[in-house]
C-alpha cells in the first residue's frame, strides 16, 4: 500500500507529468478506460495445463503434446502480448520505469484470477537476477505480484525465489534452447510453506520455460502446487 509520503510525491509526479494513456495518448490515465475495454481477454475453453485456447477443431493442445510443463500445475495468462494496448503498456512497464502503469496492469491480473478461479495461499514474482535488477532498478514482476496482492488480499512473497545464473533473453530463442537457458537458474530458500500452492507472476509468457524453471525449484522445497499467472501471453 501506498504510504502519505508516496501519494504525495505521486500526485505531485501527476501534477508535473499529467498521465497520458499509452496507447492513444489521451490525458487520462496510464490506460485509458476506452483503451482498457478494447482489450481481449482469454476465455474458455483453454488447454487446463498451459492455458492457451486449442487451435479450431482441435482436440488436444498441441504445445503440450511436444513440450509439456514439467513441474507447473498449469498456466493462466489474462490476455495476448501482441494485442494493444497491451504490448506498449508492457513495455513502458519494464523499460521506461513506468512504475505507476503497475497499478492498472494488476486490475487486469485480479480479473484473471477470479476468471479461471485460481486459489492459492501466497503470491511470488518471478525474480530477476541481481545484476539485471541492479541495471533497471526495480522488478516489474515484483510491482505487478505487489499491485495484485492488495487487489486480492493476498500475501507475496519477493524473497524466497532467487535466480541464480544471469540467462540469456529469451526473446530470440526456440522452444528447446529456452528449456536448457533457465533450466536449473532458480533456487528457494527460507521459504516456510512447505504443502502450500504458490502463484507465479510474470509479466509474459512463451513458452513456459521460466516459470516452469522456478516451480521445479519451488517443488523440491515442498510446494504442493505451483500456478503462473503472467498478464500476456505471445502468440
Ligand atoms: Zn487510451
Ligand atoms: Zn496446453
Amino acid at each position: 500500500m501506498l504510504t502519505h509520503i508516496q501519494k504525495s510525491s505521486q500526485s505531485l509526479l501527476d501534477l508535473l507529468f499529467p498521465p497520458r494513456c499509452v496507447n492513444c495518448q489521451a490525458a487520462a490515465s496510464w490506460l485509458c478506460q476506452n483503451c482498457l475495454s478494447q482489450i481481449v481477454f482469454i476465455t474458455p475453453p483453454i488447454c487446463q495445463r498451459c492455458g492457451t485456447p486449442p487451435a479450431p477443431g482441435a482436440s488436444s493442445c498441441k504445445q503440450c503434446q511436444h513440450n509439456p510443463l514439467q513441474y507447473l500445475d498449469g498456466i493462466r495468462s489474462a490476455c495476448y502480448f501482441e494485442d494493444n494496448p497491451i504490448r506498449p503498456a508492457i513495455h513502458l512497464l519494464k523499460y521506461r520505469n513506468h512504475k505507476a502503469v503497475a497499478a492498472i496492469l494488476a486490475t487486469i491480473l485480479a480479473e484473471a484470477y477470479r476468471r479461471f478461479e485460481l486459489a492459492v495461499d501466497v503470491l511470488m514474482p518471478v525474480p530477476l537476477h541481481p545484476a539485471r535488477l541492479r541495471e533497471r532498478g526495480y522488478n516489474q514482476s515484483e510491482l505487478l505480484a505487489k499491485a495484485l496482492s492488495y487487489l486480492l488480499d493476498l500475501p507475496v512473497n519477493s524473497r524466497a525465489l532467487r535466480r541464480t545464473r544471469h540467462t540469456k533473453s529469451q526473446m530470440t530463442l526456440g522452444f528447446e534452447e529456452r528449456h536448457q537457458n533457465v533450466a536449473e537458474a532458480f533456487a528457494c530458500d527460507g521459504f516456510t510453506g512447505a504443502g502450500q500452492t504458490v502463484l507465479l507472476i510474470d509479466d509474459v509468457c512463451t513458452t513456459g520455460s521460466t516459470l516452469d524453471a522456478c516451480a521445479d525449484a519451488l517443488k523440491k522445497r515442498g510446494v504442493a502446487a505451483v500456478w503462473g499467472l503472467t498478464l500476456a501471453k505471445a502468440r
